[in-house]
């Protein structure tokens, strides 16, 4: 993957009706976007997708849909007001303002990326006789590179564990960092910034009408948990589940929806026993990793990746990381949150926030295992993974974007050959009808060749063409997406046909 393929996707998004700039009349907002026709409906498949997939086919998950907007105090408990900070560096030439977490962090994935291309280059140079292994635990250079990774990650946790940022600051100037912009050293000292958006509720403006869109949807479902628990008379382990907006100001908000300032993410709490954390938290990351590779995304393109450095509420996490054209970054994050936040809920609301367990008769503050994921960066990681430019038998080519067909836009499109000759009312009827059973798309205009090269375009895995002898023979052309076969199948019989291969339960 590459740039060249990240800036593809840009321009397919906006073209095909899934991404547009928000506000682009008056040339957009920064970190923001809208979702256009086609969008929504991936957006909203995969949010049914993990809604099923976490609260449906588990009887021990039920959902929630809390406000945006919460009551100040939260805030303070959960760490935000005081800790949701990132470190921020200027370049004073190019004015240009990083996350120093950011900076280093790609110093090191270009130390990487120097490891990965003379392992390639060996492995092209010693053909079958290659030993991987052998050759990244005792060449020279390697070896050099893995140390200078494991100096700088070791210099780097230390310094934010310790909250020093004139450290973050030496580290970068002693790794010669420079402004991908201005390529200058002349940076600014490092300072902490919130990522909270602010704003007055009422008409008073004092400190205490202050308010914060939420920066996570997991704190909405702390506070409710015991409102659940009881209504629903759960026993742990049990987990609340919730899909809604999150906003952060985010100091480098680039990478198109990779990183907005006004996002979706769909969260589990999944509240258990404490000293149970480490087999939750195993269950969950295997859970998860197995729900992404369900949608048929590249083995060689997820991984695990270990926080080096915790935040503060975790006694693990580690990142699911997909692999982005600009490289692997975090896709979900997989938290064991101790008891933190229940326990400062109770501490500032003075509301107890114990569970009785009736086995051992004994009341605690359930541990929490958490799995978060970015709705927007599920979108980008189904059009990374599924745009693709297919070179044709014919010498032709067409972009197609392969998504799991449960997830697709549209799942058939109804093509009349022409529009003439009583095809078009054939379409029409059979349109009606599909339309009951899955999201159907009805194109009459242009050749067939070029309806066919729109619909893959969008990922809609089947289109359903009715020619003359439909007429005669009640048939119609069934073309699947990706093989591109195409069989001819009795018009009573599409339904049945399309439903099972577009069906979500095909995923599970
Ligand atoms: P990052 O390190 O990339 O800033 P994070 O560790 O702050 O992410 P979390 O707080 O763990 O992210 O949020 C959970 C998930 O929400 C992330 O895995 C990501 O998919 C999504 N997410 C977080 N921030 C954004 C954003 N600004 N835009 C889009 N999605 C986001």
């Amino acid at each position: 993957m590459s740039e060249d393929h990240f800036k593809k996707i840009i321009s397919h998004a906006k073209e095909f009706g899934f991404i547009f700039p928000s506000s682009e009349i008056y040339d957009g907002l920064s970190a923001t976007y809208d979702y256009g026709q086609n969008g929504v409906e991936l957006k909203n498949n995969i949010k049914k997708y993990w809604w099923k997939s976490m609260v449906q086919m588990n009887k021990d998950i039920v959902g929630l849909d809390a406000a945006i907007f919460m009551h100040p105090t939260t805030w303070k408990a959960s760490g935000h007001v005081d800790a949701f900070n990132d470190p921020l560096i200027d370049n004073k030439d190019s004015k240009k303002r990083y996350r120093a977490d950011v900076l280093i962090e790609d110093f090191i994935a270009k130390i990487h990326e120097k490891n990965e291309k003379d392992i390639l280059k060996a492995k092209k140079r010693f053909g079958e006789s290659f030993n991987e292994e052998t050759f990244t635990t005792t060449n020279p250079n390697i070896l050099r590179r893995n140390k200078q990774i494991a100096e700088v990650n070791e210099k780097m946790t230390s310094a934010f564990n310790s909250d020093d940022l004139n450290e973050i600051y030496n580290l970068i100037i002693e790794l010669g960092i420079t402004c991908p912009v201005s390529g200058s050293k002349n940076w600014t000292e490092v300072r902490q910034f919130n990522l909270m958006f602010g704003t007055e509720i009422g008409s008073v403006a004092d400190e205490s009408s202050t308010i914060y869109l939420r920066p996570e949807t997991a704190q909405g479902i702390f506070v409710n948990y015991l409102n659940v628990q009881k209504t629903s008379r759960k026993k742990l382990p049990f987990g609340i589940a919730q899909i809604g907006k999150a906003f952060r100001n985010e100091i480098i908000a680039r990478q198109f929806i990779f990183r907005m300032r006004e996002f979706e993410q769909m969260e589990m709490q999944f509240f258990i026993k404490p000293g149970t954390q480490k087999e939750w938290y195993d269950y969950w990351k295997k859970q998860r990793m197995s729900w992404h590779k369900s949608l048929g995304i590249e083995n060689d393109k997820l991984q695990f990746h270990d926080h080096v450095k915790l935040a503060h509420y975790a006694d693990a996490a580690c990142d699911i990381e997909f692999k982005f054209p600009f490289g692997f970054k975090e896709l979900e994050g997989i938290h064991s949150r101790t008891d933190f936040d229940l326990k400062q809920h109770e501490l500032y609301s003075k509301k107890k926030q114990r569970y009785f367990d009736p086995e051992t008769n004994e009341s605690y503050i359930p541990y929490v295992i958490e799995t978060s994921i970015g709705l927007d960066r599920m979108f980008l990681t189904l059009l990374s993974n599924g745009l693709k430019e297919e070179k044709l038998d014919d010498g032709s080519s067409r972009t197609l974007f392969s998504v799991a067909p449960a997830l697709a836009p549209t799942k058939a499109a109804i093509l009349p050959l022409v529009k003439k000759d009583g095809l078009s009312e054939i379409g029409t009827d059979l349109y009606n009808k599909l339309k009951l059973d899955f999201e159907c798309g009805y194109d009459e205009k242009d050749s067939i060749g070029k309806r066919y090269r729109r619909q893959d375009a969008v990922g809609t895995p089947f289109c359903i063409t009715v020619d003359h002898d439909t007429k005669i023979d009640q048939k119609v052309t069934l073309r699947e997406r990706d093989t591109m076969i195409q069989e001819r199948v009795s018009i009573d019989e599409v339904s049945n046909i399309v439903s099972k291969k577009v069906n979500m339960n095909s995923l599970f």
